[in-house]
């Protein structure tokens, strides 16, 4: 027999005990109760109230054993415990310090507990009833928030990283947990989503991340982050065809000041050594501490081995200036290892190695200098910079002259012109050629300088042969490729006619036909502006560039000159003739005149004035000179 049914027999049995009890109990009251003396009357309501005790008693019993039978108890006991775990679910609930917040199937916020208004900033009030959208920080795409409603559909559950608003505005990260809730016939009744403020870890995070990537010392990226930053680099100068160059730099002697003057000071000199060449580099550069004494440099963006080594020089011109450290005044010297990509090495690695071994180099030979990882460059860049120092020294102690070459009508062999160029009278090697510093000049930006004293001496000492009386058609003046795309040509050239005097339609301006060709559209707007002005324009070097004709026949240009490297083969090279033939005609059919340079001998000016060319220059007629030494009658005759 099952449990079950033993209860209920217990049950049925003992509620008819207690109806047979009752019964009996009632009728023996009501037949004795009249007819009894008061003794009698008093032992029989003791007797009433023992039945009535024992009845109650038994009616109790059974009541439980039935309500235990149908169950109702189980009910009551299990309600009970409901709103136990009702009470305490609350108690957590608010007292929770994670953020609670519930909304109805429609999404609509329901119910939010205290640690949800703290973290937010909003009280219950200004939530409920709106959308959980209202704390968006903007900090997500919406494919972020697609992605989560199709794992919240998907599994019931999505939990993850989320930046929201809080009320003050402020946008923070949490660490979200959202839950589907379905009712008890399975359909979707809330969402619950528990969240807590991760953003004190992700500062910790932030601040575990810099102190692995930095130096305590100087705050400098250390070796770690160099070589990563290195690596990328190099990645994108890959994709970008672009050099990059790595210095190492190691400063002289400096155990000397850590053994002499205490670890404090020398801690102290290095953060000031950090300090002073973080303030020499502008973007693009990445200065890091490697270690000891060691700093390197990542310079993203340089393409010549000329600029690593200037910025070398830089860095240790920036280190010459003393150290002010406590009472004490510290000279530090350094040595350099450089080394480039892609002409070096290839990876980040590599070129650490090869700068390091470059380091070594520049140490050997006698500390505080530069040594690149190639030896042959060594010499030769730190030829170059050294130029490039001096030349700055040479526009300031005016060691710049303009020597000035005839040019002559080949028909009338008469002098009609005149092309400056210039010289630097230096102080130890005599007269250096442009073609040694133009170069070097254009890298460092000193060409606009240059270019604008060349052309206000050219234009001062026209007017100086006019007023004279000396009659010459035009002076011509060369413009580098460097400053032919800038906008500021145009107004250098309007300031120095403005400030000379000089009547516009004497000054001619040549630009090799590279320039030009570069940026096609660019010098046809140049082109444009400047002719505006009334000036002259050549193509100077013509035929070493790529002309496209239809670009050139758009050109608002006078003058062709034709490249001195085809002059040099006439009249016996077959090509040079071919060649020289072609631009004269050319230069015909676009009303154009034709100039040759390099004539150096008789047969080549009659060859041009045989082709119909109008004007030569050469040594034949005369090499550039002062501006005293033009000998004006000179008219040599050809053929
Ligand atoms: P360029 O403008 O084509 O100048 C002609 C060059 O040929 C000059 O060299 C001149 O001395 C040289 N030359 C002239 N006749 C003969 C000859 O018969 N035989 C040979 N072999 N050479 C001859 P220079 O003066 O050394 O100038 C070289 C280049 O430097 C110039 O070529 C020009 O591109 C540039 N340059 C000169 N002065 C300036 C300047 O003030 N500014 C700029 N941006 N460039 C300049
Ligand atoms: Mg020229
Ligand atoms: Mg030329």
């Amino acid at each position: 027999m099952s449990a079950t049914y033993r209860d209920a027999l217990r049950a049925a049995l003992l509620y008819l005990v207690l109806a047979a009890v009752w019964l009996q109990g009632t009728g023996y009251l009501l037949n004795n109760f009249f007819d009894e003396s008061v003794d009698q009357l008093r032992w029989q309501l003791i007797n009433g109230y023992v039945w009535a005790a024992l009845s109650a008693g038994l009616i109790f019993l059974a009541r439980v054993r039935l309500c235990e039978f149908l169950g109702i108890g189980a009910r009551l006991r299990e309600r009970q415990a409901d709103r136990e775990r009702l009470r305490q679910a609350a108690a957590v609930f608010d007292c929770t310090r994670e953020g609670v917040l519930v909304t109805n199937r429609e999404g609509l916020i329901v119910h939010v507990n205290r640690a949800f208004m703290e973290i937010t900033g909003y009280q219950r009030e200004e939530v409920l009833g709106h959308q959980p959208s209202l704390f968006k920080s903007g900090h997500h795409p919406p494919d972020f928030y697609q992605a989560m409603f199709a794992t919240l559909q998907a599994h019931g559950e999505w939990s993850g990283e989320i930046w929201n608003r809080r009320k003050s505005g402020e946008i923070y990260p949490q660490w979200q947990t959202i839950r589907v809730i379905h009712d008890d016939q399975g359909r979707l009744s809330h969402y619950v989503a528990v969240f807590s403020d991760i953003s004190a870890i992700k500062d910790s995070e932030h601040e575990l991340k810099h102190l692995a990537h930095h130096d305590p010392l100087t705050d400098l990226p250390n070796r770690l982050l160099f070589s990563d930053r290195a690596e990328q680099a190099l990645t994108s100068a890959q994709l970008h065809k672009r050099g990059c160059a790595l210095l190492m730099i190691d400063l002289d002697h400096f155990k000397m000041i850590n053994d002499s003057l205490g670890h404090n000071v020398g801690d102290r000199l290095l953060k000031a050594v950090a300090a002073r060449l973080q303030d020499l580099f502008g973007p693009g550069m990445t200065l890091a501490r490697l270690g000891g004494d060691e700093f390197a440099v990542l310079a993203e963006s340089c393409p010549q081995l000329v600029q690593a080594a200037a910025l070398a020089q830089r860095i240790l011109d920036a280190l010459k200036e003393p150290f002010a450290i406590d009472r004490h005044e510290l000279f530090i010297n350094a040595s350099i290892g450089i080394s480039l990509f892609p002409s070096d090495a290839l990876s980040a690695d590599q070129l650490l190695r090869n700068a390091d071994a470059a380091l070594f180099k520049a140490k050997s030979s006698g500390r505080n200098g530069y040594a690149l990882y190639t030896e042959e460059l060594t010499a030769h860049a730190q030829q170059r910079v050294e130029i490039a120092f001096e030349l700055r020294r040479a526009l300031e102690q005016q060691e710049l002259r303009v020597y000035y070459q005839p040019v002559h009508d080949l028909h009338s062999s008469r002098l009609i012109g005149v092309e400056a160029l210039v010289r630097w009278q230096h102080p130890q090697r005599g007269l250096v050629s442009p073609a040694e510093f133009i170069p070097i000049a254009e890298r460092t930006g000193m060409i606009a300088e240059i270019d604008a004293w060349v052309m206000r001496q050219a234009c001062s000492q026209m007017c100086q042969w006019q007023q004279a009386g000396v009659v010459l058609s035009f002076v011509a003046v060369n413009v580098s490729s460097r400053l032919f795309a800038r906008r500021e040509l145009y107004q250098q050239v309007a300031q120095v006619l403005h400030e000379t005097g000089l009547d516009p339609a004497y000054l001619e301006l040549e630009v090799t036909e590279s320039a030009v060709m570069d940026d096609p559209e660019v010098a046809l707007e140049q082109m444009h502006r400047l002719r505006e002005l009334g000036i002259r324009l050549a193509i100077d070097d013509f035929g070493t560039g790529y002309s496209s004709l239809l670009r050139l026949k758009r050109l608002p240009v006078q003058k062709l000159k034709i490249d001195q490297g085809f002059v040099a083969g006439l009249p016996s090279d077959e090509d040079d003739v071919a060649i020289v033939r072609v631009i004269i005609a050319l230069a015909r059919s676009m009303g154009m005149q034709v100039h040759a340079e390099g004539i150096e001998q008789a047969e080549q000016a009659a060859f041009l004035l045989d082709q119909e060319c109008d004007l030569g220059q050469g040594y034949w007629f005369g090499r550039p000179v002062p501006a005293g030494e033009i000998d004006w009658a000179k008219a040599p005759v050809i053929g």
